[in-house]
């Protein structure tokens, strides 16, 4: 097996999968790992789930695709389930989260055009994640991200996250912001789960300056935060609301919503996407649906996440190094003091997956489907190599 071929986009571990059932993983050798980490928050239902096989395999011999040119059932089908699930009602469908958040991102720019509103602005937030296109790298608030790709895009406006009060003060005297796009919870960020109030914040500073409010849920959303969509934890609506990585199990999709005003401003010639919403990644997506419904998932991504981190404070908490340990639902961050890159490759010789964001926090996003039992695990080893990371730490200190 040989990368040689590949451009060298990836720092990639040496290891490769062959196979996965559930929260469990086998490498080439026949291994297996303890999946924390779902290929980025994607596979939430867990590895080679049977309900979006069988959707998969019954679409597959059916239909794969056929353009936008005419209608598509399991794409109508799946628009109208997800604005019931959200409280949204229109869709765009893509094929990646960095495509959903273009589409959101024209839907920002058409608003401001429509009122008047020559170069509109988009406020977006330091430690944002939107993805790599140059857009959504220009959205992006990581210099590493955006570094050798400039010039970036015109029409942003960075803003502090969390801090409700610095963005008003920053746009005060503005009259080309036209919307503010935001994480609930920032993922690449390092699990930053702002107060329950800001969203609330943000959404009225919107609706007094006729601004969209923007959620990317890309990877808080599809139940991974015990709910739907993150923002429902602050009882926040936004305008234009974006989706992609767990919405199909690992097939590529991706989805932009919208209400409102922001729901009717696209009109034929303004946007599209060959493969975007083709059936057989919309079956896969009203597979993964059904399935969150039919096992209760979200309780349990909530249930599991509580237990998750309550076992992680228990026993890591107190240790000096320790910075904070954040939770909501499934997506958990443990914070320490210095860098701890070297976790990954510690977790993988215990079998573990996880991800180390910002340079020192230890992300966890288990899938949506873990029992107690892999829980706990997961929290005591993450325990014990944090433990031993920080008592390596001190004595070469
Ligand atoms: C992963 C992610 C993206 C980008 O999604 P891609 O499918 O990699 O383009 C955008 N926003 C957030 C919050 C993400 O976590």
């Amino acid at each position: 097996m040989s990368g040689d071929a590949l451009m060298t986009t990836y720092q990639r571990l040496p290891i490769a999968f062959t196979h996965g059932e559930g929260v469990w993983l086998w490498d080439s050798d026949g291994n297996r790992y303890l999946d924390a980490l779902c290929g980025l928050a994607v596979t939430g239902l867990g590895h080679a789930h049977p309900a979006v096989a069988t959707a998969l395999s019954e679409q597959s011999r059916r239909l794969l695709h056929t353009s936008n040119l005419y209608r598509v059932a399991a794409q109508e089908q799946l628009g109208a389930r997800l604005c019931e699930l959200t409280g949204q009602e229109k869709v765009f469908f893509c094929n990646s989260g960095a495509e959903a958040n273009e589409a959101a991102l024209k839907l920002a720019r058409l608003h401001g055009h429509q009122k008047g509103i020559a170069t509109p602005t988009v406020v977006v937030m330091e430690q944002a994640f939107h993805g790599r296109t140059m857009a959504t790298l220009t959205a992006t608030g990581n210099a590493k991200v955006q570094a050798g790709f400039e010039p970036l895009l015109e029409g942003f406006l960075r803003a502090p996250y969390a801090d409700s009060a610095a963005l008003q003060a920053l746009t005060a005297d503005r009259e080309d912001i036209v919307a503010v796009f935001v994480e609930p919870v920032q993922g690449e960020g390092g699990i930053v789960i702002p107060d329950p109030a800001y969203l609330g914040e943000l959404r009225a500073l919107c609706d007094a300056r006729g601004w969209l409010l923007m959620t990317d849920e890309i990877q808080s959303g599809m139940g991974r935060s015990g709910r739907w969509l993150a923002a429902e934890h602050s009882g926040v609506r936004a305008d234009v609301v974006t989706l992609a990585k767990g919405l199909a199990n690992g097939v590529p999709i991706g989805a932009c919503l919208a209400r409102g005003k922001a729901a009717t401003l696209m009109h034929p010639g303004h946007h599209g996407s060959t493969f975007g919403g083709n059936p057989l990644a919309c079956s896969a997506a009203l597979a993964v649906l059904n399935t969150i419904e039919r096992e209760g998932l979200l309780d349990n991504a909530a249930r599991m996440g509580d237990l998750l981190a309550a076992r992680l404070r228990d026993r890591i908490a107190h240790l000096a190094g320790v910075r904070e340990i954040r939770a909501l639902g499934l997506l958990i961050g443990v914070e320490l003091e210095r860098p701890c890159g070297t976790l990954v490759e510690e977790a993988l010789a215990r079998r573990l997956l996880l991800n180390v964001t910002q340079g020192n926090t230890v992300r966890l996003l288990p899938p949506l489907i873990i029992e107690e039992r892999e829980a706990l695990q997961i929290a005591d080893t993450v325990a014990e190599l944090i433990s031993e990371f920080l008592g390596d730490a001190q004595h070469a200190a």
